[in-house]
């Protein structure tokens, strides 16, 4: 690991100055992917933000009915929530759906939804990777692609965006707070979110230099059966090959979110239109455009069959009135 410099803020505010100031300066969380990133020489950063001590690990109510999760919150205590289980399950039961249980005690809701990709070529520093090293290739366009994802892609990079959470988030319509170094506040509609490759795949979010997340806002719950199906190698500690986090309404309108087939969380208002006439038509208006590789080409008909899973389990699940 390279030396870095530590400092510890005291306010969103101040943490988000600090990084301004230091070029090289990067956020710390919970620290399970950076660390990763930093040991193996990915990530490089000369100074480090400790935010953990910022009063940002509270769930609270909003004045519209919503609630609005604290950047720091830990993705146990998130799942955990009696608010959440009950109003927003398909959240819950996404985050129990990722990593480990002692990884969730760590892991925030910002660090989790600006995790980095799990391209096995992003990972290997003597492979060219258009996201590590701008300009040096994509490793996988030509090599091993099964994980990787068949729409949104460009012809940089192919990499899918490794959270279960952010594809709640997203079915959801969750909202991004932000401070900037200024002392700005924004909030960014998750849609707006992640950024799709492009011929810039290093850059994954419409975050701006300095920028640090302060909470998700999550609007009024949607009533309806909440559901999160993941299908993966292993029955646990698994990255997504495809998951859907669908939540069906009571009058059979609903909603639909894929993850592992993108650079970021995706939905089609025309699938989510298409909800009442089954999972073959959802389907057929989430991947109109996609383009998979030869290795992953299976994802297409995993994609439907997923979502005829998750319908299927809405009918027997109980909803929320
Ligand atoms: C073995 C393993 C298995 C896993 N399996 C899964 C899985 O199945 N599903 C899944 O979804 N995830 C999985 N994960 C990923 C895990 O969920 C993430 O590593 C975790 O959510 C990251 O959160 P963190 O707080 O530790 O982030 P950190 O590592 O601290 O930070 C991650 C990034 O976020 C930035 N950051 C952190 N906080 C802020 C902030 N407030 N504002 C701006 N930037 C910020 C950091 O600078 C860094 O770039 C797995 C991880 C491991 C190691
Ligand atoms: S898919 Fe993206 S992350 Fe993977 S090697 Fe290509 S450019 Fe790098």
């Amino acid at each position: 690991m390279k030396p870095f410099t530590l400092e510890r803020p005291g306010t969103p505010a101040e943490a988000a100055a600090a990084a301004a100031r230091e070029p090289g300066a990067r956020f710390i969380a919970g620290g399970t992917n950076l660390l990763d990133l930093m040991k193996l020489q990915i990530e490089t950063p000369t100074h480090l933000i400790d935010v953990n001590r910022l009063a940002l690990d509270r769930i609270e109510p909003t004045q519209e009915g919503g609630l609005r999760i604290g950047a720091l919150v830990r993705n146990t205590d998130l799942a955990a929530d009696a608010r959440v289980r009950r109003d927003y399950a398909v959240l819950s039961r996404a985050l129990l759906a990722g990593a480990s249980g002692q990884l969730r005690n760590r892991a925030t809701t910002a660090g989790n939804l600006l995790q980095r990709t799990r391209c096995p070529y992003f990972y290997d520093t003597h492979q060219p990777c258009n996201k590590r090293q701008p300009g040096s290739g994509c490793g996988a366009l030509d090599g091993r692609s099964r994980q990787h994802a068949v729409v949104g892609v460009s012809k940089s990079c192919i990499a899918t965006h490794p959270s279960d959470m952010a594809v709640a988030m997203r079915v959801l319509d969750a909202t991004v707070e932000t401070v900037r170094p200024d002392g700005q506040t924004r909030r960014i509609p998750i849609v707006d979110f992640h950024r799709l490759p492009g011929d810039t795949p290093h850059v994954e979010t419409t975050l701006s230099a300095g920028e640090l997340i302060t909470a998700v806002t999550l609007p009024r719950p949607v009533a309806g059966a909440h559901i999160y199906h993941k299908v993966r190698d292993r029955a646990s500690y698994a990255f997504a090959l495809v998951s859907v986090a669908a939540i069906v309404q009571p009058d059979g309108q609903g909603r639909i979110a894929v993850g592992g087939v993108a650079h970021k969380p995706w939905r089609v208002e025309a699938a989510d239109a298409a909800v009442p006439q089954g999972s073959q038509a959802i389907a057929a208006r989430l991947l109109a455009d996609a383009h998979p590789t030869s290795d992953n080409a299976f994802k297409l008909p995993l994609v439907e069959r997923t979502i005829a899973a998750a319908l299927d389990q809405a009918k027997s699940t109980r909803t929320r009135a």
